[in-house]
């Protein structure tokens, strides 16, 4: 029988309800998270990434937030129902986060061995001098030089790669089952992104816990996922294994990302058109104004229903021409040419997926 996923996510939707009215973040996100396997959430800048992966432990502040959900069970327990303390308890102990910005998650007043010290007390009951011996081990493990030395060193005296390995230390310092990492190599040159990525995937083997990494960059997602979750404008498009993603990208909003890779066609152009209003999302499919496939049938009712596209269990597009009646060849054989919204300008672009959710 094969074990139940560590972390089970059904439905899960998140709104904000502003001046401007109620912005859509996320509707009906499902994925499942299983033990020592890494999920990548993939997709470009305000597609609803980050605040999937801070819904999971209610970090979204409720109100203007308002998250709703079939479930999100983990190791059991409905995180969506759990009472506060005991969510505060799961978060940064049974589930670490990575946050984006490490500068920002460390308090600049403290002293870095303190602020490990704080995480690994928090959650393990160990005297002072043990916690500092764990933290100090801990800063060892992320690959701090000399941790001991810089164990009483301020955060400005770290650099961005090392602030990074510290943020990972505070997260791990519970022991997580479960880490969620936000963009967690954004903002480092390709060199120390290299180190954070094998760090990652090093700690994941020794603490054989499940990664759910959030990210823009599909070299990212190449280099570490197991499975791969691709969303637009807060809905999954098209989910698989990360080999079912890049041998066989389905979904014509996969195809277009996939196009903006170096050396690929639209690697300096980015995907064309915009995102459309979360305010405001059109009926039917949420690529539709930038689909070049787009029928009558995009533009009605939901969202389409998420349906097996070759063959694997768990490979599956949420498009139209996988319904019957329809000829997926359509999409699956052609190129990636996206409609713009702007008839008269067809080098509109987005911003390529630079910028935070
Ligand atoms: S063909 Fe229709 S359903 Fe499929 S991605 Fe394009 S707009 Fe969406």
């Amino acid at each position: 029988m094969q074990d139940d996923p560590l972390l089970s996510v059904r439905d899960l939707s998140v709104r904000f309800h502003t001046e401007a009215g109620t912005v859509h973040a996320a509707s009906d996100v499902s994925f499942d998270v299983d033990r020592g396997e890494t999920v990548c959430i993939v997709g470009e800048s305000g597609s609803g990434k980050t605040v999937t992966s801070e819904a999971i432990t209610r970090l979204v502040p409720q109100p203007p937030g308002e998250i709703d959900a079939e479930s999100v069970d983990f190791e059991g327990e409905d995180l969506l129902t759990l009472p506060e303390k005991r969510l505060r308890t799961l978060r940064g102990g049974s589930i670490g986060h990575v946050f984006q910005n490490p500068q920002s998650t460390l308090n600049p007043v403290y002293t870095v061995g303190r602020q490990v010290v704080e995480a690994v007390r928090l959650h393990r009951d160990v005297s002072k001098a043990e916690a500092r011996e764990i933290a100090v081990d801990l800063l060892d493990r992320v690959g701090i030089p000399k941790a001991g030395e810089r164990f009483d060193d301020y955060p400005h005296e770290f650099s961005g790669g090392q602030t990074q390995r510290v943020v990972i230390a505070i997260a791990i310092a519970g022991e997580p089952d479960l880490l969620i990492a936000d963009e967690p190599t954004t903002a480092l040159d390709v060199t120390i992104q290299a180190q954070i990525l094998r760090l990652l995937r090093d700690i994941q083997d020794e603490f054989g816990m499940g990664i759910l990494l959030i990210t823009h960059d599909l070299g990212v997602v190449a280099e570490v996922a197991d499975r791969v979750v691709v969303m637009y404008a807060g809905k999954v498009m098209e989910q698989g294994s990360v080999f079912d993603v890049f041998e066989n990208p389905s979904h014509p909003y996969t195809k277009a990302l996939l196009e903006c890779l170096p050396g690929r066609r639209n690697a300096a152009e980015g995907i064309g058109g915009t995102l459309p209003d979360p305010t405001d999302p059109p009926d039917g499919c949420r690529f539709a104004p930038r689909c070049p496939h787009a029928v009558d049938a995009c533009r009605e009712g939901d969202q389409p229903p998420a349906v097996n596209v070759d063959g694997a269990d768990d490979h599956v597009a949420s498009c139209v021409y996988y319904q019957a009646g329809y000829d997926a060849t359509v999409v699956q054989n052609a190129g990636v040419a996206v409609a713009t919204d702007d008839a008269d300008d067809d080098t509109a672009r987005t911003d390529g997926g630079e910028r935070d959710d």
